[in-house]
């Protein structure tokens, strides 16, 4: 089972109104889900509240939390989604169509690889559209980095599907927690020991401790530009490297 909370920093409007003003960006508030993972056929007619109900039997047995989650979610919200890989795939001849992101590699969502990887190729092939090279050049030089790179994300994401946590994701690395991502080298990912998971739930309040003594005297519009003004340098930052 997995449990994810989304809150936007910026409400979504006014980081639409900032950042793409010409998009139309649904203003979804913020949420706390729960997801949890089966392979067995789900039930027959699958409403939402059938699912919830099944959740809930699958979970009667784990710890209080867990239940407590489950049992007190908005039932008529539960939704099942089909995880689904894609196969590998050779260059294709179309000389003027080319695929992006979930159309072409499709991938577990266990690692929360997929839109990186959408706006990869996204960016990729707008810089190579943008060089020196012809339209079907650039299309294949595309196709090339992108097959390798995005097929690499779809197999981690099959076989380590939540490899950032796993202990899968030990060898290689000299002292047994620190690798490279197979899609993308300039990473390391670093695992956790047991005995780092321990002590993972005393650091937030030892983040929230140093953001209180950082911020003090620090009212929220300040923080709000600041914050503002550190976004803006680092886009200027990026686009001062292209
Ligand atoms: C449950 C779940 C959780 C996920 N969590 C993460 C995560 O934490 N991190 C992460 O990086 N990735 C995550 N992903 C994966 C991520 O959502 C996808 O990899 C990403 O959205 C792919 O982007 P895309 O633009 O290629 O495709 P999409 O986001 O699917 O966009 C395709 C768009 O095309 C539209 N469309 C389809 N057919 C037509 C048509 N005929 N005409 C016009 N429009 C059409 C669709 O409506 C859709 O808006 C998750 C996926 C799932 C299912």
């Amino acid at each position: 089972m997995a449990v994810a909370t989304c809150r936007p920093l910026t409400p979504v409007p006014e980081a639409v109104a900032e950042h793409a003003p010409d998009l139309a960006l649904t203003d979804i508030p913020g949420y706390f889900s729960w997801t949890l993972t089966t392979t067995g056929p789900l039930p027959d007619a699958a409403s939402p509240e059938r699912l919830h109900e099944y959740a809930v039997t699958a979970v009667q047995d784990w710890a209080k939390p867990v239940r407590d989650i489950i049992g007190g979610a908005d039932a008529a919200m539960t939704f099942p989604v089909t995880i689904t890989s894609a196969r590998p795939v050779d260059p294709w001849d179309d000389p003027v169509v080319t695929l992006l992101g979930d159309a072409v590699h499709t991938m577990s969502p266990g690692r929360g690889d997929g839109a990186g990887i959408a706006l990869r190729d996204a960016h990729l092939l707008g810089d190579l559209l943008t060089s020196d090279l012809t339209v079907a050049e650039a299309k294949t030089a595309y196709e090339h980095q992108m097959l390798d790179y995005g097929f690499a994300a779809v197999e981690a994401s099959r076989n380590r599907p939540f490899g950032f946590f796993g202990k899968s994701a030990r060898p290689g690395s000299p002292d047994g927690r620190a690798r490279r991502r197979p899609d993308d080298r300039r990473s390391v990912v670093v695992t956790l020991t047991d005995e780092g998971r321990m002590l993972l739930p005393k650091i937030p309040p030892v983040f929230g401790q140093t953001a209180a003594l950082l911020t003090a005297g620090i009212s929220p519009d300040e923080l709000q530009t600041t914050h503002r003004a550190l976004l803006r340098m680092r886009e200027n930052l990026a686009s001062g490297r292209r």
